[in-house]
């Protein structure tokens, strides 16, 4: 599509939003940005908006958003919303944020999507290409939008793009010369009519416009995955931590291998990898059987693997104190992060656990309680919850702050143990999101 003098109506003018307008005022279109968002909520927006000359109105929806080529929406507009219906309803074409950008990029779109460890596998595999001397971007929901640096991104050059199903809902020919789909596991249900169907199809179709000349990964464990791969047409590889996949990436003896048709190389041995957890294995298997598809030498690899300290607020290092670690898990908002956490390590945890509940069952990591915590502190509107369910099972005792749990976890864990901040709970009683939780909590830990 020629852009040049087009009239496209963005809708959403948070980040991704805000790339699309600033993108098609590059490329020559005139932009028109509309939000039902408030004023006070957008002000930031607003003096970007102004000071840049882009159009927009905000508190809700104009006949003008109607009145254009082409609409692109941003991720947190739901897909029945109904300006998106009216403007469906009036034939106009509507694509993603993604979608839009990917027109303009020169080098190789490596996307990522899955339910699970999209930001961590999209950071590794920036750290990892630029480690092995290739430039690589990383975007999406992971910090810039797309559209901020598509124009940058060279021929021989890689974005590690982030992607989410919602960008995904609305592409029409999004072609990464890679696609990896992490995992499917049920969430966002409510955006997909409580149907796992629907969300399954919206993360296929990270691969349903490649062709022969491009990469599909899948992960072999995950039977949702697994079950994507009716595209005939793109090259297929998987990754597994159970089995040894003809083509892709596996562990075999506590080793990554890269296997191709026949061929086998032995890379690293899994103790390369910096960050916990058998997760993160997964995560650095997608990571090598790209870099490997690429040809880049082990020796880079292995060093992008040490290197790399994870992603803040996902099982983050915070410091080690008289033989005591801390780890900031603040991003583990509901239980199954919790049951990852508590599964990536092999020594005695004091957990702090509780926040704003979303209806959590305790049920699920009883067990695992039981064998790795040695004692739990709970806080937050859930800490009654959360001390009556595990004072049966464990130590529970109820703190009023994060730094009160850090005093106290100081005083009582044993040299060879872990202080672990993994809530299970959203954050918004105490905190403003995850990230503020996470900092206060390291703040706490550095001022002990
Ligand atoms: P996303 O961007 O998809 O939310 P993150 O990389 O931010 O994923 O990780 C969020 C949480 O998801 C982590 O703290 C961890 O609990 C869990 N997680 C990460 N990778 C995986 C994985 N491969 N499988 C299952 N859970 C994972």
């Amino acid at each position: 599509m020629e852009i040049k003098g087009k009239k496209i109506s963005i809708i959403g003018a948070v980040r991704s939003g805000i790339g699309a307008a600033r993108l098609s005022k590059k490329l020559g279109a005139v932009p028109f940005v509309s939000d039902s968002g408030s004023e006070e909520k957008l002000k930031t927006s607003i003096a970007l908006f102004e000071s840049e000359g882009i159009d927009f109105e905000l508190g809700g929806h104009s006949e003008r958003v109607y009145e254009c080529d082409l609409i692109i929406t941003s991720p947190g507009v739901p897909t029945d919303s109904v300006v998106l219906k009216n403007a469906a309803a009036r034939k106009i074409k509507i694509i993603s944020e993604v979608e839009f950008a990917s027109w303009f990029c020169k080098g190789g779109i490596i996307a990522i999507t899955g339910t699970n460890g999209k930001t961590t596998t999209t950071a590794l595999m920036n750290h990892t290409l630029n480690e092995c001397g290739i430039k690589s971007y990383s975007a999406g929901n992971i910090g810039n939008a797309f559209s901020d640096i598509v124009l940058d991104v060279k021929e021989d050059q890689f974005v590690a793009l982030e992607t989410s199903s919602f960008q995904l809902d609305f592409t029409e020919k999004f072609k990464p010369f890679f696609s990896i789909i992490l995992n499917i596991t049920p969430d966002h249900m409510d955006r997909y009519e409580n149907k796992l169907e629907k969300y399954i199809a919206s993360k296929i179709k990270i691969t349903a416009y490649q062709d022969e000349s491009n990469f599909f990964l899948f992960n072999a464990d995950d039977i949702n995955t697994s079950r994507t791969m009716q595209n005939r047409r793109v090259q297929k590889l998987s990754f597994s931590l159970t089995k040894e996949v003809p083509a892709g990436a596996f562990v075999r003896n506590g080793k990554m291998f890269f296997a191709w048709f026949g061929a086998l190389e032995e890379v690293c041995p899994v103790t390369d990898l910096f960050i916990k957890g058998e997760h993160n294995v997964a995560n650095a298997l997608a990571v090598l059987a790209v870099a490997k598809t690429l040809n880049l030498p082990n020796l880079k690899i292995r060093g992008a693997f040490q290197s790399f300290h994870g992603v803040e607020h996902r099982i983050e290092f915070v410091r080690e104190l008289n033989g005591v670690e801390y780890y900031n898990d603040s991003k583990a908002t509901n239980v199954d992060s919790v049951v990852v956490a508590l599964k990536s390590f092999e020594k005695p945890i004091y957990l702090i656990l509780g926040g704003k509940d979303k209806g959590n069952d305790y049920s699920q990591i009883e067990s695992l309680i039981s064998r790795h915590v040695k004692k739990i502190y709970a806080i937050g509107v859930s800490a009654e919850k959360v001390k009556s369910f595990f004072e049966s099972i464990v130590e529970t005792e109820i703190k009023n702050s994060l730094e009160e749990c850090v005093e106290s976890a100081m005083l009582q864990a044993l040299p060879g143990s872990v202080v672990l901040l993994s809530p299970a709970c959203a954050s918004f009683d105490m905190f403003t999101d995850y990230e503020h939780r996470g900092r206060v909590f390291k703040k706490a830990v550095n001022n002990l």
